[in-house]
Parts: C-alpha cells; sequence; structure tokens
C-alpha cells in the first residue's frame, strides 16, 4: 500500500527508520521545521537546521528511495522572544529557492502567549507574501482547544487566506470540527502515548469523514513510531474500510493538499484532485 509520510523529523531518526517507511511503502516524507529537543542558541543555529532540511536530509532521504520535502519556520517553542524571533524569520525567504520546500510550519502556539501569537501571524504574512501552503501546529493537553480557537480567530483576521491551504494539525475530538467547518484541512497525528491513538483517529474519520484529513506519525526525536501510518491503515482494514478509501486518505489527499505547492506538484504531477 502506498502512502505519503506527510509530517515526519526525519532528522531525528536513523537509516534504519528510513529503510522501514520505504519497505512500508512510502512515498515521500515531509518534514517540518520544529524544535529540536533543545533551545538553540543563536540564530546561526537555525541556518544550519534549514541547510539541513533544504539540502542534507533530502539526499540521505534519496539513498533509502525516498524523497524529501520540508516545511520551514520558527517554531512556537522557541518563537516566544521577537526580536530572536524574527532574526530566524530573517533567514527564511534565503531558503525558499531550495527545490524541496513546501511551505511555512510547523508555525503555531505552545503556551498561547502574545508574543508567541504575534510571531505565528506574521508567518502567515511570510506565506502569503509567497503565495505558500500553511501547517500549523495545536499546543498539547489543556492548552489545545483554547490554542486552536486563539488561531483560528486570528487566521480569520486574514481575508487574503485560501483555507483550503492551511492544514491544521495535531486536532483531536475536541478540535477536529471546528478546524474542518471553516473550511481548514485537518491533521492526525499518531503517537503511541499521547495525541490519538490509531483507532481514536478512526473513530474521527467515521465520524467527519474523508475530505481534508491527514494522518502523520510526527516521529521525532521523543517516543515515536514512523511506521504509524501503515499501521493504522492496517487498523482501517480490520475496521472494513475499503482499500480506496483508505488509500484515499493516506496517499491521495496529502498528494492533494501538498500538490499546491509547486515543488510538490512537480513530482506527483499525475495525480486526479478529484480523488
Ligand atoms: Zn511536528
Amino acid at each position: 500500500m502506498k502512502f505519503i509520510e506527510p509530517h515526519g523529523h526525519m532528522v531525528s531518526r536513523t537509516t534504519d527508520d528510513y529503510t522501514k517507511l520505504a519497505l512500508s511503502g512510502c512515498m515521500a516524507v515531509c518534514e517540518p521545521a520544529f524544535w529540536a529537543g533543545f533551545d538553540r542558541a543563536t540564530a546561526a543555529g537555525f541556518y544550519d537546521y534549514f541547510r539541513q532540511l533544504t539540502y542534507v536530509e533530502p539526499a540521505r532521504a534519496l539513498k533509502f528511495g525516498l524523497r524529501h520535502y520540508c516545511w520551514l519556520c520558527i517554531n512556537p517553542k522557541e518563537a516566544d522572544d521577537p526580536v530572536f524571533a524574527r532574526e530566524v524569520m530573517s533567514l527564511i525567504p534565503e531558503f525558499l529557492k531550495a527545490n524541496n520546500v513546501l511551505g511555512i510550519g510547523e508555525i503555531g502556539l505552545n503556551k498561547n502567549t502574545r508574543n508567541e501569537l504575534l510571531i505565528f501571524e506574521e508567518h502567515v504574512q511570510l506565506a502569503l507574501l509567497h503565495d505558500l501552503p500553511i501547517l500549523i501546529h495545536t499546543p498539547h493537553l489543556e492548552d489545545k482547544r483554547k490554542g486552536t480557537r486563539l488561531m483560528l480567530d486570528a487566521l480569520a483576521n486574514f481575508p487574503k487566506l485560501a483555507r483550503e491551504k492551511v492544514i491544521i494539525d495535531h486536532v483531536e475530538e475536541h478540535t477536529i470540527a471546528s478546524v474542518l467547518d471553516q473550511g481548514y484541512w485537518a491533521g492526525m497525528t499518531l503517537y503511541p502515548d499521547s495525541k490519538c491513538s490509531p483507532n481514536r483517529a478512526i473513530d474521527m474519520v467515521e465520524l467527519y469523514g474523508k475530505e481534508r484529513i491527514w494522518m502523520n506519525s510526527a516521529c521525532d526525536w521523543g517516543h515515536s513510531d514512523p511506521l504509524a501510518v501503515p499501521k493504522c491503515a492496517l487498523e482501517m482494514r480490520k475496521r472494513e474500510h475499503s482499500d480506496e478509501e483508505i488509500e484515499k486518505i493516506i496517499y491521495h489527499n496529502p498528494i492533494h493538499f501538498l500538490n499546491q505547492s509547486p515543488n510538490f506538484a512537480r513530482d506527483f504531477p499525475t495525480l486526479n484532485p478529484s480523488t
């Protein structure tokens, strides 16, 4: 079964993980810029991280037969100092020339602070300026509902924003409806301990439908499973979803969304957007 891993932090993973992904039918991995497990001390630390995402990691992935794409931003965990955040953001336009960049992400909120929200809005402006899709991280646990609402309210203040070019990731049962109702895409993150289990994700698919939804493993430096998406596909099959329905969610839907980015559409040009 073919699938796209639309949100995986591959710089944290081993070569064995790449091998397992390739053997499981993964056709491409997409890596949002995020926290690396520690706060970077300088903007130069992000410069090197962006080099890794745009030039080093794609070459590593290719050795395993996998295409690698990335999203660029300063993540919300390190964006509470606006002066520092803007210094990092000033580096981004240079890297947008790289041929594996999909858009701006994963931006969002961490502790729902005013400074985080300010930098979130400035990232949205940056995406609009370059006509790029946006990938949004939502906060964990008790901050998730409030953070999601704050960001939906902020996004509503951008009348030129095409909502179909925005995906709000890590949705859970208490946030998915508001995201889909307002015309955005919703990402479900399959984690062993937190966020969303495969069966909870499938429950949400059964409740809210298969449109404008994708699944990802996030596979980062913490406890996570790069094969969470194909494992969830097996669970879907057990629950009598057809192969066509499964492939729509784990392959065609991500391609449909990501084809709004010219770099992705160049490599996956055969998609019929209506599937
Ligand atoms: Zn992430």
